[in-house]
């Protein structure tokens, strides 16, 4: 197999999977409530095929076949330049509004690979050689990945692994011939239920005496003993041009949990070691996985410019002072996104201490996920503003094609300068699909904390650049204008 059309993704997605919405145990692949959302992502796979000179590059292990763009190991600057028009291509597909394409965990899954060095603290090259080869069956299957990294812990007045959430979240409860057992549950899986395989990995560090939760891992999402439980569906049976993504973009997050599931040998990454363990994600994720999130953000942002821009025009305000203010913030935000991608690749450079480079942008880079959620929000914000009571005068598709109701709406419902009333339609409903919408709502809160909440983020970069000693400025001025007069 080499990358997949959708037809062949969905053909995928037949199997024994235990998938839960509401009360009822369901067939993914054939249930109706589904079948717009799994379409949806199918065409990202047929995507890839239309814009094959960028989404596609050869397999450097396969003479003759290709592979997604986001399985790039980056070695080097050119390596990192093609990963990201592929990455950026990909993100066009939905205008950023799908967060949890394959490319996000294809491209994590690159840098756990490209960081051998880190792996190799486990003493034991077998840990590194599995994760390399399971690279390769996720490439040669062309599969889908979600991952799911966060405790669950439900009472935050206790440690993450402490108190009842030492026995809810997920563990290693036995270990046997074939593999480990696990037990508990994680979250959030988005895609969850319309994955191949779910990558279990480093988070946040834990401590010395939490072995038992230091796993990384992955099996396919059909496994015995995986319940994954859905939240309510907010894909929609409806006319694109009714519901732009709500009829196609729904990537489904779900509540996973593991009850009693083995996971074979050949598919443990790690198990306890806590050198390994802790030191992965800051290896990875500020760096390597941020171009991914980052490229996706501007890539959403440029759309919100726009739209928001349009859905001016509709009732020619966009020139209003109130109103150019707003649409400047947006492009603002853009143009900070595409200045810090373009540095971060720019000053990228070898992040490994191994023989093979790990060639990752600047960890500077992550610091668009502490502010960027509020500019996604802004952003809503924004639309809600612009399109005020527009937003709601927004008639189907079909209301158009009535001949009475037609002939009133085009009269009454146009926009302004001429605008056709079926235009002005268009782009509010798009707008609401966008920022109001059940969907909409959902993308919000999953800019809010996809990638950890902004909080954390914050506290992680202070501690950071305290550890790295950053600072000193204060006292070298004080001293150096003779105003420090401190004895000793
Ligand atoms: C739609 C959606 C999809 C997701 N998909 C996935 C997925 O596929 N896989 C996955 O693994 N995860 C996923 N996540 C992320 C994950 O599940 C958590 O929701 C996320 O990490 C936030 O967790 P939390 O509530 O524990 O946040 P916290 O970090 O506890 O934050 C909660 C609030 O507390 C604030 N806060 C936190 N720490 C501090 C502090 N020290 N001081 C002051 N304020 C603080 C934060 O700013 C925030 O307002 C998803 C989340 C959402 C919403």
């Amino acid at each position: 197999m080499t990358a997949r059309t959708g037809e062949q993704y969905k053909a995928g997605l037949d199997d024994a999977r235990e998938v839960w919405l509401g009360d009822e145990n369901i067939h993914v692949a054939s249930d109706p409530r589904f079948a717009g959302s799994i379409n949806g992502m199918a065409g990202y796979f047929d995507w890839q095929h239309k814009y094959a000179d960028t989404c596609l590059v050869p397999d450097p292990e396969r003479p003759g076949e290709v592979m997604s763009a986001s399985h790039i190991v980056p070695r080097t600057a050119e390596d990192l330049q093609i990963r990201h028009k592929g990455l950026e291509q990909l993100s066009r597909y939905s205008y950023g509004m799908l967060g949890r394409t394959p490319d996000y965990v294809n491209v994590v899954l690159a840098g756990h690979v490209a960081r051998k060095d880190i792996y190799d603290r486990a003493g034991d090259p077998v840990f590194y050689e599995r994760l390399r080869k399971f690279q390769r069956e996720v490439i040669e299957g062309d599969l889908s990945m979600t991952h799911t990294i966060i405790h669950a812990a439900i009472d935050k007045s206790a440690g993450e692994l402490a108190g009842m959430n030492s026995d809810l979240t997920l563990r290693v409860v036995d270990r046997n011939a074939n593999g480990i057992v696990v037990r508990g549950g994680k979250l959030l899986a988005t895609l969850g239920p319309f994955a191949d395989e779910i990558f279990v990995y480093p988070s946040a560090p834990v401590p010395s005496g939490a072995e038992a939760y230091a796993l990384c891992f992955s099996v396919p999402v059909g496994t015995k003993g995986l319940i994954t439980l859905c939240r309510d569906h907010y894909g929609v049976d409806a006319d694109i041009a009714d519901k732009p993504f709500s009829s196609r973009f729904d990537e489904q997050d779900a509540f996973v949990i593991f009850d009693d599931v083995e996971i074979p040998w050949e598919r443990v990454f790690c198990d306890g070691n806590l050198d390994v363990y802790n030191a992965i994600s800051p290896a990875v994720s500020p760096s390597n996985t941020a171009q991914q999130i980052c490229i996706r953000a501007m890539v959403k942002l440029e759309f919100a410019y726009d739209l928001c821009t349009e859905i001016a025009k509709v009732t020619n305000s966009d020139k209003r002072p109130e109103v150019a203010v707003m649409l400047g913030e947006i492009h603002t935000y853009l143009s900070l996104t595409r200045a810090a991608v373009v540095a971060a690749e720019a000053r990228a450079s070898n992040h490994s201490t191994g023989d093979e480079p790990a060639w990752f942008p600047h960890p500077d880079l992550s610091a668009l996920r502490c502010v960027m959620p509020g500019w996604m929000m802004r952003v809503n914000d924004i639309i809600k503003h612009i399109g005020s009571h527009n937003l709601l005068a927004t008639p189907t598709a079909a209301a158009f094609e009535n001949s009475h109701m037609g002939d009133l709406l085009r009269r009454y419902l146009p926009g302004a300068n001429g605008m056709k009333a079926e235009e002005r339609s268009l782009l509010m409903r798009t707008a609401w699909d966008f920022a109001g919408s059940a969907l909409g709502s959902r993308v919000e809160l999953y800019e809010m904390y996809y990638f950890g909440s902004a909080g954390r983020g914050f506290m992680t970069d202070h501690m950071v650049a305290q550890m790295k000693g950053e600072g000193g400025q204060v006292r070298e001025f004080l001293k150096e204008s003779g105003a420090w007069r401190v004895p000793g």
